[in-house]
């Protein structure tokens, strides 16, 4: 899972194949239809969260809950962690584009994150 963080104000976006901007729209970016690869306004920040290590850890999660109670068991305490990253500045499946050459048909899609 690609997400994209901003330097200006912190937000953090997840990318879908539409645009998402960030709450102060310095920011943007899509997954291209293939859903692997995706272009991002160059200022931001390419995330990754390992797909297998977040559904470890929402599984282990669902563990606790069910047994009710904080998890003891070391082996699925380890299961919480996320394995996230910040992509390579040349990364093969991320390109980068200038904010002011966003298309005005790709502006129509876009979707900034709710703010919290
Ligand atoms: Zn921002």
């Amino acid at each position: 899972m690609k997400l994209i963080y901003c330097r200006d104000c912190g937000d953090v976006v997840r990318l879908q194949r539409f645009v998402r901007m960030c709450l102060c729209g310095k920011t943007a970016g899509r997954y291209l239809e293939d859903g692997i690869h995706a272009v991002i306004s160059e200022d931001a920040v390419p995330i990754g969260i390992d797909n297998n290590s977040l559904r470890m850890a929402v599984q282990a999660r669902i563990a606790m809950l069910m047994v009710g109670k904080p998890i003891v068991h070391e082996a699925i305490k380890n299961n919480l962690n996320l394995t996230a990253f910040v992509c390579q500045f040349a990364s093969p499946h991320i390109k980068t584009f200038k904010m002011a050459e966003l298309q005005v048909e790709d502006i129509s899609d876009v979707e900034t994150s709710p703010s919290s």
